[in-house]
């Protein structure tokens, strides 16, 4: 037999059932769960997503088998409705509607009422006794099907403003001002009638053919059409931006018509089951007395609210349902109970009352805010409906993200305008003042004004005043650029590579597409989507929801690998311990020199990189010593026996030095030293690729004498800690190696110093010594480096900087240009390229522990706090994750489900 590509449902019976959404597309598979489940839906059938997929093997042509297929299930459809197609007494009409696998909403095409004709519309009147009612639903059906079938279907590309549609919307307005009627409802049934009529005869003046007055040919025409709205510029656009895959191809539902618009004993609404904004258990949704569902969709009418909880400040004069239909509305609530216990969540639904009577029209699960996934999975699982594995499974790690971070209001927001676009980087949202330097954003804070810092791209001598706005924009920059790392390690609202952002310093202000904003000029960010206002939105702060506890719990029992964090001081230690880290998997050395209170350690620091002689650099190292000390040994006390994963120094020098003329002269004063002097001693330390250069261990190789220092901190801060009876546990790392001759050339001086300290301390110093692996060859001689190192952290920025050859810092043009020509699908420096970096970090963690089988290896790139990238490194076998403080609940979680998922 051929195969099946028509699925029935209707009565208390369906070929179909929920889980087959793959084949009937979500609205098919449920509309017959529903059939199954007893409830009131009018009966119809589901052509498959398969057929969609034949339609275009076949050159855009419906397989011959399926019409003859359809009409089979149409005789059944009209057996159970007591209706007949295409009858001149007692007609049948139908909808023509898609429904792909996951829900693709608004994106592809629609027909109702298919199936008026002259032959059917005197029978309908007659039944009816509401000619007024046929007409209008006649002249949707020709607005609809001219516009669906005749016009996109066909590939016709008017002008715009010249679509079918809008020539048809125009002629309606106009015919209303004539007659200066104020909504559509006034409109006579005669009136009606010679509205259909003049919109039949534009449709053969625009598109040159007749609207077909063929019941038959309707359906066909109206099949083909959904078909072919899979390949729409909207869908396509949809499916980009949401992963779908174009092969999957949508489902057709042919079903039987009930009406909304019968009169004021009809009616249509929408509904969620539980409240999706909030999730508090209520049924909460709006409906429209005597209209079509496309009305309440399309926002035409204000809808009244369906209940008292669905009741606010502006449709609180509106009739409620429960107050105008109590039975109904109970008929309705109880349904709403069925479909929660068999699909053991929220649930969207669409439902139509012809003439009293109740019927389901579709139901899907709802989209939720992030508060209300957290509230729904909780009280799901109190209230049995749920296990505590399904309760983790049910928020998103973005759902939770969005919990983490104050946000803009969403409804505030969706009435605004995005004036630019950039990379999400710190997300959450922000308003402020526009703050064009970091001093004006240090006194924006000062007077507790908030504000935008706006920058070209920032760098570490911004730092202060990144801390101090409230969010961050750059014109520059990718994912892991400056800004973007240590906006995300606050969990502040950041955007980067906001390429519309045109700063003009002279003049104090910036111009977008055109338009020029001043210096405290108002905007507000959308971190989490990279979306730039020039208003001031509202903001929602999310984080204090008792819940998140109680959630977090839960997730934890399900988690085996560990999560760390990336932290520098001992503030953000204890706020990342907070947010559950289990201890520091990155302590970046160099942040120390960076903003508050860094004055001192960067003098010292900088003494260091322009000594003349070795003799010099030994001094100067001296003198920054105690300082390495005690940001090592205040970590270390906060930690409190979880461990801590000191990183020995990394960056290029330079980074540490003046750039500009005007303050290296200044620093030339401050050292008593010629500008001149200064200016040779700072050139001498130029690269011209710097991030291959002097960095990482090779600074410790050239300059032994800087790893001493650190070692020595280190040590002497864990003796100290151990005399005063304190638990330090320090591992310590050694960045950007090649080979293992580096690690053993390092932990000489490692063991010369240890000697020298537990001697000095009179007692035995324990630590774990271990490498960063940011080097592609460092994975291809793994085996050779475990043999020293009992510990690796992959430091997948760098990783996926050496292996792409793309520049971390600014590499956002190549990368957004690279996605929209489908070279790669996404940034590597946010979402871990599994293909290749991911295959190197098999290597890696592979031929380490085949020499080292009781290796520990984690992740301290920024991808340690990336749910698909977590997953990952779940799958390979790490020990653990590192990431920001805001990010490590989003890793726990993440971490979680990958153990769940198996
Ligand atoms: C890395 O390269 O992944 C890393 C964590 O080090 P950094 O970002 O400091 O270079
Ligand atoms: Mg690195």
């Amino acid at each position: 037999m051929d195969k099946k590509r028509v699925y029935y449902f209707g009565g208390k019976a369906a070929d179909g059932k929920a889980d087959m959404k793959n084949l009937l597309g979500g609205k098919g598979a449920n509309l017959a769960e529903m059939c199954l489940l007893g409830l009131p839906v009018p009966a119809g059938l589901t052509i498959t997503t398969e057929c969609c997929t034949e339609y275009y093997e076949n050159d855009c042509q419906l397989p011959a088998a399926l019409m003859p297929e359809v009409w089979a299930a149409m005789e059944k459809v009209e057996e159970v409705m007591g209706l007949q197609y295409d009858d001149a007494d007692n007609p049948l009409l139908v909808s023509c509607r898609s429904g792909a696998r996951s829900s693709m909403p608004g994106m592809m095409d629609t027909v109702l009422n298919v199936g008026l004709s002259s032959k059917t519309i005197p029978g309908l009147i007659r039944k009816t006794g509401n000619p007024r009612f046929v007409y209008d639903s006649y002249r949707r059906l020709i607005m609809m099907y001219a516009d669906v079938v005749m016009e996109k279907a066909e590939g016709l590309a008017p002008a715009e403003g010249k679509g079918i549609r809008k020539l048809l919307d125009e002629m309606l307005d106009e015919f209303k001002h004539a007659k200066g009627y104020k909504s559509d409802t006034e409109i006579t049934a005669d009136e009606l009638l010679e509205l259909a009529n003049a919109f039949k005869a534009k449709v053969k003046e625009a598109l040159g053919t007749e609207f077909p007055d063929d019941s038959k040919a309707q359906l066909e025409g109206g099949i083909k059409a959904v078909f072919k709205s899979w390949n729409g510029k909207k869908a396509i656009a949809y499916r980009r931006i949401e992963g779908i895959p174009d092969e999957w191809g949508t489902a057709v539902n042919v079903q039987a018509m009930v009406f909304g618009n019968m009169g004021d004993g009809s009616a249509t609404g929408v509904a969620f089951t539980r409240n999706p904004a909030t999730g508090e258990n209520q049924f909460y949704g709006e409906w429209l007395i005597n209209a079509q569902g496309e009305d309440v969709v399309a926002g035409i009418r204000t809808p009244s609210p369906l209940n008292d909880a669905t009741k606010n400040e502006q449709n609180k004069h509106l009739a409620s349902m429960q107050e105008l239909m109590p039975a109904t509305y109970q008929e309705l609530d109880d349904i709403r109970l069925i479909l929660e216990k068999n699909y053991r969540d929220m649930l969207d639904i669409e439902f139509t009352i012809q003439e009293g009577k109740l019927f389901m029209l579709q139901c899907r699960v709802g989209k939720r805010t992030g508060v209300a996934a957290l509230t729904m999975a909780l009280d799901m699982l109190h209230e049995g409906l749920i296990s505590d594995k399904e309760a983790v499974m049910r928020l998103s790690p973005d759902q939770l993200d969005e919990l983490l971070h104050p946000i803009l209001d969403v409804n505030d927001e969706k009435k605004r305008t995005v004036i630019a676009k950039g990379l999400p980087a710190g997300p959450g949202g922000a308003v402020g003042k526009i703050a064009l330097t970091s001093e004006k954003a240090m006194e924006y804070g000062k007077l507790h004004i908030d504000s935008i810092l706006v920058r070209e791209e920032t760098n570490p001598e911004d730092v202060e005043g990144m801390r101090a706005a409230a969010g961050i924009l750059t014109a520059r920059g990718g994912m892991t650029s400056h800004a973007a790392l240590v906006a995300r390690g606050w969990g502040k609202c950041c955007i980067v590579g906001c390429e519309a952002v045109h700063i003009n310093l002279e003049a104090n202000e910036i111009t977008i597409a055109g338009k020029t904003y001043k210096e405290g000029d108002t905007i507000s960010l959308n971190g989490t989507k990279g979306w730039v206002y020039d208003v001031a939105i509202k903001m929602v702060d999310a984080t204090e929801n008792p819940r998140f506890q109680e959630f977090m719990t839960i997730v934890d029992k399900y988690r085996t690998m560990g999560v760390r964090t990336n932290a520098d001081t001992p503030e953000d230690a204890l706020n990342a311990i907070n947010f559950g880290a289990e201890g520091i998997g990155l302590f970046r050395i160099e942040h120390m020199f960076y903003g508050q209170n860094s004055e001192e350690p960067l003098a010292k620091l900088r003494n260091m990189i322009l000594a003349n002689s070795t003799e010099e650099r030994v001094e100067a190292l001296k003198e920054l010593e105690p300082f390495v000390r005690e940001i090592a040994k205040g970590t270390l006390e906060v930690l409190d026996g979880r461990p801590l994963t000191f990183r020995l120094i990394d960056p290029p020098l330079h980074e540490f030095v003046p750039q500009t003329e005007d303050k290296q002269r200044e620093l030339a004063k401050e050292k008593g030293l010629p500008y001149e002097e200064i200016k040779r001693r700072i050139d001498a330390l130029h690269e011209v690729n710097p991030m291959m250069g002097l960095r990482g261990v090779r600074l410790g190789v050239v300059n032994p004498e800087i790893t001493e220092m650190q070692f020595r901190a280190l040590f002497e801060a864990t003796a100290e800690l151990m005399k005063e009876g304190k638990n330090p546990v320090l591992e310590i790392m050694v960045p950007l190696i090649i080979s293992v001759a580096e690690l053993k050339h390092q932990k000489a001086i490692a063991d010369r110093v240890q000697a020298e300290v537990e001697a000095k301390f009179g007692l035995k110093i324990n630590y774990l010594y271990g490498t960063m692996i940011e080097i592609p060859r460092a994975t291809l001689v793994a085996d050779k480096v475990a043999e020293v190192a009992q510990f690796f952290s992959f430091g997948t920025n760098d990783l996926t900087q050496m292996t792409f050859g793309f520049s971390r810092d600014d590499v956002n043009v190549i990368v957004n240009s690279y996605i929209d020509e489908k070279i790669i699908p996404a940034d590597p420096f946010n979402i871990l390229d599994q293909e290749g970096v991911g295959e190197l970090v098999q290597i890696g963690t592979e031929r380490g522990r085949k020499t080292n089988p009781s290796l520990k290896v984690g992740v301290c790139g920024e991808h340690g706090g990336n749910p698909s990238s977590v997953a990952f490194f779940y799958k390979t076998g790490f020990n653990y994750v590192s990431c920001s403080p805001f990010r490590v609940p989003i890793a726990r979680l993440a971490a979680a489900q990958a153990a769940i998922r198996g």
